[in-house]
């Protein structure tokens, strides 16, 4: 069977199984490659993560998370993720490759990795994640809230809740780029009711970090100390009325709640919950939200000429090395709000500056000179185990399994 990718409407339906498998141990080479580099600095009397819990641990910022707690600081994880298994003919999703990689690549260094196929909503998966705490006889130092979410049952009362990326209080119209055709058209979205308001922050917000740290707590599970992190986005101004300000924003608004709550829950532990605001990268979504594929298509280009790029894989090293586990103590690094900050290089005014000036004048003409198209979809196709380099596509693979 060859496999080559199904892409309808900006969203890929099939994942290479190689290609998922070989990004996942490109990423790890490069974070193990990194712990050298964390040796010669001489750094090994530094703090660095012991147990580390990863929720949303298959793709974009939660694997690349964890692939720098495991490659670059040793440290055994524990995973959650909801992705769906290949049957014959029909491809898992890109992050069920991705964690089969993980999990024998981990093994190799000999480094303990329980990862679960789970709803990490469930009040199940919480408990799950306690008994492997007691499992390993370690508690969490680290747990990472990186999920993304279109949907989410409530696990006390069984309500589903779906969320959905509006803008609030007016529609909103904005340039968007097909990445595969270079088309660029308008896309227009009809602003939120309250109920889909509601429901996204039931499912993208606060709540269920809140439930999943309450829980590691009560259990006894979390080291003293210990802190945890949820992944947020601010971006420039012209997204603000679909992302920042629309349904999503409100979700992430609640997530900064929730890390107040959480902080709050055990002063005596010295529990802290922050928010890092990362940079746009691209992962699966990446290219059906309005502005999103025209925008950071603009940014990778500018950030390249820079030589300021940064994947997902260099946003978690930077957040390890230079903000966790930096010589400086993470206090001094946060904004006025509380914040992590790894948005730094490409919410820079002069970076801002000139993607906006370039997003001013963007045409289907001028499309590839201005923005760096081509790299948006390489990434998205990456994300799926396509284009990744090593991989013999023409090659027969066998089947999906
Ligand atoms: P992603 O789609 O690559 O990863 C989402 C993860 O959540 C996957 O591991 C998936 O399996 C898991 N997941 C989804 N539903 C689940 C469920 N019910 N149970 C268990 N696991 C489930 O997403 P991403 O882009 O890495 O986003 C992660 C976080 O980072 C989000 O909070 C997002 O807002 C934030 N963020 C993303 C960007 C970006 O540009 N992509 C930028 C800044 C912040």
């Amino acid at each position: 069977m060859i496999i080559q990718p199904m892409v309808r409407n900006n969203i890929c339906l099939n994942a290479h199984p190689a290609g998922c498998a070989e990004e996942t141990r490109l990423q790890a080479e490069r974070a193990h490659a990194f712990s050298a580099k964390l040796k010669a600095l001489g750094s090994s009397g530094r703090a660095r993560p012991e147990h580390v819990l990863v929720v949303g641990a298959s793709t974009g910022y939660g694997l690349a998370s964890r692939i720098v707690a495991a490659f670059a600081y040793g440290a055994p994880t524990v995973g959650f993720s909801l992705e769906r298994e290949p049957q014959e003919g029909k491809s898992g999703s890109p992050g069920w490759y991705a964690n089969r990689a993980f999990q024998a690549l981990a093994a190799n260094r000999g480094l303990s990795c329980p990862t679960y196929n789970i709803d990490a909503f469930s009040e199940r998966a919480k408990e799950l994640a306690a008994q492997a705490a007691r499992d390993a006889g370690k508690p969490y130092d680290l747990v990472i809230y990186s999920l993304a979410s279109p949907v989410r049952m409530d696990p006390v009362t069984g309500t589903v809740y779906r969320s959905v990326i509006k803008p609030i209080g007016r529609a909103y119209a904005g340039l968007t780029a097909d990445v595969f055709t270079g088309k660029i058209r308008e896309s227009r979205a009809e602003p939120a009711n309250d109920t889909e308001i509601e429901e996204t922050v039931k499912v993208m917000g606060g709540e269920d970090w809140e439930l999943w740290m309450r829980h590691l707590s009560d259990a006894g599970v979390l080291a003293p100390g210990a802190r945890t992190l949820a992944y947020s986005y601010v971006g420039p101004p012209l997204s603000w009325p679909i992302y920042r300000d629309g349904t999503i924003g409100m979700a992430k608004k609640d997530l900064e709640r929730a890390a107040r709550s959480i902080s709050s829950f055990r002063p005596d532990l010295g529990l802290k919950a922050y928010i890092s605001i990362n940079k746009a990268v691209v992962t699966r979504a990446s290219a059906v939200i309005p502005v999103i594929p025209l925008y950071v298509s603009t940014l990778f280009k500018v950030m390249k000429e820079r030589q300021i790029h940064e994947d997902c894989l260099d946003q978690a090293l930077r957040l390890f090395s230079e903000r966790l586990y930096g010589t400086r103590d993470l206090r001094y690094s946060l904004d006025p709000e509380g914040r992590i900050r790894l948005d730094d290089l490409e919410m820079g005014e002069s970076v801002q500056a000139e993607v906006a000036s370039r997003m001013q004048r963007i045409n289907e003409d001028n499309l590839r000179d201005l923005a760096d198209i081509d790299g948006f979809r390489q990434d998205f196709l990456r994300a799926h185990g396509f284009e990744v380099p090593g991989i013999d596509y023409s090659a027969e693979t066998g089947s999906y399994l």
